[in-house]
């Protein structure tokens, strides 16, 4: 199978590169270039195979386990036992961490440095994660908020060299290798609900960085008989309203409540590319358009809606842009959740004193007004 980028900026890839590998060089998510589709004979024969003790809990209760498993065996296997080395550099606010600290333990060449906020996680998430004595696993609590953590792992892997040098790599949930194990719990859920091949199922999912729901997206691509799959979030509702809505409001730190259900507190879904890719039929032109962040004012934007809507294959379409995005600052952040940057000019403009006279709706007033400046 080959891979290819959302961004569409990298020719096919293979499976190594893909699984050791975090974002794509191009900014983008690798997927397959396309998906199998299974059709009902695959179907009725796959009913039929065991996975049974497979598809309970994993080591530590969390259902990111069985894909951290399978992940763990293929960092060793792509490793060759030994001879080459990966250290793992992770943030975690519970569940990640120790998924995958019992995925990696003992595993030669791999290492795994994980970032928790001190204080922060439950009891028995502790005791899963800081109980573990095997010498490659290295707990490091940060007087922080899990925010913290992720910014500190983001700033570490910034630095190329250092990242490089020390073979740095993730297990976080944009890694392919654990969205494609994921998918096999979807057809396990369906087997075990139906008796026939045909028969429909619907799934609800509670969801943070859309991992497991697009896994299930994947097996109803393959053909999976699924009728709907329900993405459920707390009050971090960024996918409930892109759902609901069709608008994908990304929220800041401060926007992101910290709740009970903490894996699934997240500001912007991390996986959600890989289906936005899917929904604009796999063209990674729109992919960019849609993530590079373009800001256009309100009446460019209606615009683009029209042409996007009226436009020609193979005729290149032309949008006028008739104003700019700052200028209408309080349109844009109701839309997208934060202010336009201002250019230099714009800020010298806006801090000018401003001179005007206010005057009532009356045009005898004008008059006058006009009357006593001119000779
Ligand atoms: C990771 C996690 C989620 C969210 O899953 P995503 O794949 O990020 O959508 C939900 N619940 C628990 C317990 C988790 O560990």
């Amino acid at each position: 199978m080959q891979y290819v980028s959302t961004r569409g900026h990298t020719a096919g890839e293979r499976f190594r590169a893909v699984l050791l590998e975090g974002l794509a060089p191009d900014g983008g998510l690798m997927v397959p270039r396309r998906y199998p589709r299974i059709g009902s004979d695959e179907l009725g024969a796959w009913r039929q195979l065991a996975y049974g003790d497979l598809a309970s809990n994993g080591p530590t209760l969390a259902f990111k386990d069985l894909a951290m498993q399978l992940l763990g065996a293929l960092f060793q296997y792509e490793l060759g036992a030994g001879s080459e080395s990966l250290n793992i550099l992770g943030a975690t606010s519970g569940d990640t961490g120790s998924s995958a600290e019992y995925a990696m333990r003992g595993r030669p060449g791999i290492r795994v440095f994980m970032l928790s906020p001190l204080g922060r996680m439950s009891a028995f998430q502790r005791a899963q994660m800081y109980s573990l004595t095997d010498p490659n696993i290295f707990n490091i609590a940060v007087e922080g908020t899990f925010d913290d953590c992720q910014d500190l792992v983001k700033q570490v892997a910034a630095d190329v060299e250092f990242k490089r040098r020390h073979r740095l790599g993730a297990v976080n949930s944009i890694n392919w290798a654990r969205i494609a194990a994921q998918v096999v719990y979807y057809f396990r859920g369906y087997f075990a609900a139906t008796t026939r091949d045909a028969d429909p199922v619907s799934f609800c999912v509670p969801s943070g960085n859309f991992g497991n729901v697009l896994a299930g997206w994947i097996a109803r691509t393959m053909g999976l008989p699924i009728d709907r799959l329900i993405v459920a979030t707390n009050e971090n509702d960024v996918l409930d309203e892109f759902f609901r809505t069709g608008r994908y409001r990304v929220r800041n730190r401060s926007q992101t409540l910290a709740t009970s259900s903490p894996s699934m507190d997240i500001s912007k879904a991390s996986n959600f590319e890989r289906f936005v890719f899917d929904a604009v039929d796999r063209d990674p032109g729109q992919v960019r358009e849609l993530a590079s962040g373009r800001i256009v004012d309100p009446h460019t934007a209606d615009g683009i809606k029209v042409a996007r809507q009226t436009r020609r294959e193979g005729v290149p379409m032309i949008c006028l842009e008739t104003a700019q995005a700052a200028k209408f600052s309080e349109t844009i952040v109701e839309a997208i959740g934060h202010a336009p940057a201002p250019t230099q000019d714009m800020l010298e403009l806006l801090g000018r004193a401003q001179r005007f006279e206010s005057m009532a709706p009356d045009a005898s007033r004008i008059r006058r007004y006009i009357e006593a400046r001119t000779p």
